[in-house]
């Protein structure tokens, strides 16, 4: 089957056939003919399905007639972290390429309110929003969304883990009634069932696990440790340097702290290392992602948070230096390797019993049972081996059970008193001084395909804020069919 039956638009289907994609995912194929038709679609599916271009190819079809008015976008997305809402951007410009007109505008924390404000102002066809920041605007009475025709919550479930649930319910009850909404989540905890039945309107259900090869395809084992932190880095030195295959890996640690520990050990050991965690800075965080993107760098080490529902295509192995405290966050790290059919490898390491529990209820939840390495190459080093310069708690057993920096807050959303996504942050990023501000957040399509080559030097914003990406200026212009 191809994308022509779908009812998308000459337009679209050009700017598919453009990016090589033959036939339809799955999720594309179910939800496209009903997003058309304006119905509410439940969208059960994760990351790597093809998901996002499921509601942005017909978003562009439909976007075609009519036009944006000041501060009124006409369709809104919503994302949980900056990096995903510049990844959907990033989709808009790549199916968009033959929609010139379109304006697309990212209102994310870190940015400027000011440069928002005014391209807001401009009108905007798709606002791609994480919800602190949307709602900011919509306080300051500088952003209205009685305009909105479509509403996409995107990655619902992670919304949950963050806290963002209250905000999605007040941003629903903003929108117009009649609005279209597109949902869509990888599982369905019962507060996201709750939401959807109170959001969607009689929707259609489509449902996609992932491929089946993702799992088929990738190796998963255990690899034993000492507790101590130097000797897991020694055994993950190790399982590094012994890889069959290696391309890169990304390297996932439960907490920020220890993301950061294990990147500068790595660094000292001489690896090819980049770190990924919440509490850098957003310039620093596009940095490393994109290094590691283009094969800049072989090793990531990241933070669950910071790593998930990122497209990073083609990864060969995945080491989990702790074991994940959530089981499902297991499988997202996994899935992360092994994709498009492609071979992956998967090692945990694990580190006393505690680290033995966890791995049980992992195999309990993927049904079946993960086999131990029978032997890790190489000779454990000597704890003196670790550098000199190592800092001194890097040696100290840290507690299995010790809260990891960056929780799930499923328990209770944070309160709010202000507005700014970084009062949700468990820790801050450093403060910028103003003039190492972020480009304008809001530009037109045209210029954003021509900043695209070189990562943008994105800095980051004198409210102390982690977030921030670019996004583009834009004039209202009616979009010809
Ligand atoms: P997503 O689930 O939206 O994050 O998409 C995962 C990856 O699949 C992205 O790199 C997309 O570019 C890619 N993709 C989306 N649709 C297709 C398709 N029909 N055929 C092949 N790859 C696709």
């Amino acid at each position: 089957m191809s994308f022509s039956h779908l009812g998308l638009s000459e337009k679209v289907l050009a700017a598919v056939a453009a990016t090589g994609y033959k036939t339809p995912t799955p999720i594309q194929d179910q939800a496209i003919p009903h997003v058309l038709a304006r119905r509410d679609v439940l969208g059960i599916a994760q990351t790597g399905t093809g998901k996002t271009a499921a509601f942005v190819l017909p978003m562009l079809t439909m976007l075609e007639t009519g036009r944006a008015r000041a501060r009124m976008p006409r369709t809104l997305i919503l994302e949980p972290t900056r990096e995903l809402a510049a990844q959907v951007e990033e989709s808009f410009i790549k199916y968009g390429a033959n929609h010139n007109k379109l304006n697309v505008a990212l209102i994310i924390g870190g940015v400027s309110f000011d440069d928002q404000d005014a391209k807001l102002m401009r009108g905007v066809d798709v606002l791609i929003a994480t919800p602190g920041r949307l709602l900011d605007h919509n306080e300051r009475g500088r952003l209205l969304l009685s305009g909105v025709e479509l509403l996409v919550i995107d990655e619902a479930d992670r919304m949950l883990d963050m806290g963002f649930i209250p905000d999605i319910e007040r941003i629903c009850k903003l929108v117009p009634f009649t609005r279209q909404t597109l949902f869509f989540t990888a599982t369905m905890p019962p507060e996201i069932r709750r939401i959807t039945e109170q959001f969607l309107s009689n929707p259609v259900r489509v449902e996609v696990s992932k491929p089946a090869t993702t799992v088929a395809a990738t190796t998963q084992l255990l690899a034993r440790s000492g507790r101590d932190g130097a000797e897991k880095r020694d055994t993950l030195r190790r399982l590094i340097r012994s890889a069959e295959g290696m391309k890169n890996a990304i390297i996932f640690c439960n907490r920020k702290r220890d993301v950061a520990t294990l990147h500068r050990s790595l660094l000292r050991h001489g690896f090819s290392v980049q770190a990924l965690h919440g509490d850098m800075d957003q310039s620093a965080r596009t940095a490393a992602l994109e290094q590691f993107r283009k094969n800049e760098v072989t090793l990531l080490v990241a933070s669950d948070v910071a790593a998930r529902g990122l497209d990073i295509p083609d990864v060969s192995h995945i080491y989990n230096f702790d074991v994940p405290i959530h089981a499902d966050d297991y499988v997202h790290r996994i899935g992360r390797t092994g994709r498009a059919g492609r071979n992956g490898t998967a090692i945990t390491i694990v580190a006393g019993s505690n680290d033995a529990k966890a791995v049980a209820a992992i195999e309990k939840l993927i049904g079946q049972t993960i086999p131990y390495m029978d032997k890790i190459p190489g000779t454990p080093a000597e704890p003196q081996h670790e550098p000199k310069h190592e800092p001194r708690h890097e040696q100290r057993h840290e507690p299995r059970n010790e809260p990891r920096n960056e929780p799930r807050q499923t328990a209770r959303p944070p309160q709010r008193g202000g507005r700014h996504e970084h009062q949700r942050r468990p820790q801050q990023p450093e403060r910028r001084p103003p003039s190492q501000q972020q480009p304008a957040p809001v530009a037109r399509i045209e210029e954003a395909r021509s900043r695209r080559a070189p990562p943008p030097v994105r800095k980051p914003m004198d409210d102390g804020d982690a977030s921030h990406l670019p996004a583009f200026l834009l004039r209202p212009v009616t979009v010809k069919a």
